[in-house]
């Protein structure tokens, strides 16, 4: 499953989520520390994850 990286801009934390593509494009994201929905994507962690399975 793909793992997403979110920023709040509400409280100015980073938080991650590990959503299907379905639940990604249907559910709305909120962060876990405010319940605030004011959040933008970043995409650097899905890689860093990926690129370490091949050990
Ligand atoms: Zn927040």
């Amino acid at each position: 499953m793909p793992y997403y990286d979110y920023y709040c801009k509400s409280c100015q934390k980073p938080f991650s989520k590990v959503l299907s593509i379905d639940q990604h494009e249907k559910d709305r994201v909120r962060c876990p520390h405010c319940n605030g929905s004011d959040v933008e994507q970043r995409y650097s962690t899905f890689y860093a994850v990926t690129s370490k399975k091949s050990a």
